[in-house]
């Protein structure tokens, strides 16, 4: 480990703070306290602050020296719908609400970066620092850049960074290319008719039409998708009829898709289309469809994501780097960020679960878990890499 010294000394003061906002979980777009605390905390450090992207977005602004280039580091700010089953100190003093997920972790490392940066401005350019909203389901990524993000404060680059439970504390790893998977929703309605069970010949059967269309739609991934790209395809519900002695007049079909790229996706959802009318047309039946995109596959750029290698390299030493990571099919909207610029998000370990201060839950200390919670020794591991990424950003010559 190489971590950097004054950021050391700040140790105490960021576990304070994360413990202060692990305390008060807020949900998507409702993180007002904590866009707050993180507002008063760059003012108070000399970094002028940009408010209004995403609703309760923040952005820090630390120039140092004349040079126009820029790099973009982000945290999310958001906590779960979840209650916490840990009884420690700073468990959550908001019913329902946890921050299970460590963004509040990601804030107070963030935080811990920009305190530094602010001191010791030794970097020719602007390092901005993004805390973002609503990463949890609510797009906060996309609404910041809706809203200006990119255009207000022009980049080269931009790294995201999350915690990674299960992996040793304090190491660190990234891929180049897809790492997390482009979350899809579907729904199907089949529209056929009712009519007496005892008398099939005067309906249109929707559950057969249910069943036909389930089946092929398996033939997606096995027979149109490339072997090779990874997709997945998962009825989750199917929902139809109310008796044994009616054929019901509809049926509906609700599930997910996940894949690693947009062609891929973009071929899924045209021949979940084409089947389900060809299908339903072939029985005389009538079917609704609707796809809807949520996030979109988390990809990142190969110069970026070997120039955050390196830069792991020198804080958690060479021992540090987990270079296989295996990609998840899990999403992440960091992945609206990477589509606007060229970037890399990386997972830092966050170790077994025995960093826990007793009181905390039984269960495992997994992401979403009720018995979850931020590892605090990573606090200056990833404000130094936050440190020391941007700072070497600025003083390379320009990636691409
Ligand atoms: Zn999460
Ligand atoms: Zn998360």
């Amino acid at each position: 480990m190489n971590l950097i010294d004054p950021i050391l000394q700040f140790h105490d003061e960021l576990t304070r703070i994360r413990r202060e906002i692990h305390a008060y979980p807020e949900l998507a777009y409702e993180e007002t306290r904590t866009s707050e605390l993180v507002a008063r905390k760059l003012e108070e450090w000399g970094i002028p602050v940009i408010r209004g992207l995403g609703k309760t977005g923040v952005v820090g602004v630390i120039r140092g020296g004349g040079s126009p280039r820029a790099v973009g580091l982000r945290a999310d700010m958001d906590a779960l719908p979840l209650q916490e089953h840990n009884a420690f100190d700073h468990k959550s003093r908001h019913d329902g609400r946890m921050h299970a997920c460590g963004h509040d972790g990601h804030t107070a490392m963030l935080l811990g970066a920009a305190h530094h940066l602010s001191r010791h401005r030794d970097f020719d350019g602007t390092v901005y620092v993004i805390f973002q909203p609503a990463e949890e389901g609510g797009a906060g990524a996309k609404q910041m850049i809706d809203d200006g993000l990119f255009v207000q404060c022009p980049m080269e680059a931009v790294f995201g960074m999350h915690n990674w439970p299960g992996m040793a504390a304090g190491a660190m790893g990234a891929v180049c290319g897809p790492m997390m998977a482009s979350s899809n929703e579907f729904e199907l309605t089949i529209h056929g008719k009712g009519s007496h069970a005892a008398q099939p010949h005067m309906s249109i059967d929707p559950v057969m039409v249910a069943v036909q269309i389930a089946q092929s739609w398996q033939t997606i991934v096995s027979r149109n998708a490339n072997p090779l790209d990874a997709a997945v395809l998962s009825i989750t519900q199917i929902h139809t009829g109310s008796a044994t002695n009616i054929v019901p007049d509809s049926a509906s079909m609700i599930g997910t898709v996940r894949t690693f790229n947009i062609p891929v996706l973009d071929m899924m959802e045209r021949r979940m289309r084409e089947i389900a009318a060809h299908t339903s047309a072939a029985f005389g039946a009538s079917v609704a469809f609707e796809f809807k995109r949520n996030y979109p596959p988390l990809i990142n750029h190969k110069p970026e994501t070997e120039f955050a290698l390196d830069v792991m390299k020198e804080v958690v030493g060479v021992d540090g780097v987990v270079t296989d990571v295996e990609p998840t099919m899990g999403s992440e909207d960091f992945a609206y960020m990477l589509l606007e610029k060229p970037g890399c998000y990386v997972f830092i370990g966050n170790g077994d679960g025995l960093h826990r201060t007793s009181g905390h839950g039984l269960g495992p200390c997994n992401l979403h878990n009720p018995s979850y919670d931020f590892n605090d020794t990573l606090l200056p591991v990833g404000a130094s890499y936050w440190a020391r990424l941007a700072t070497q950003f600025l003083a390379r010559p320009p990636l691409r």
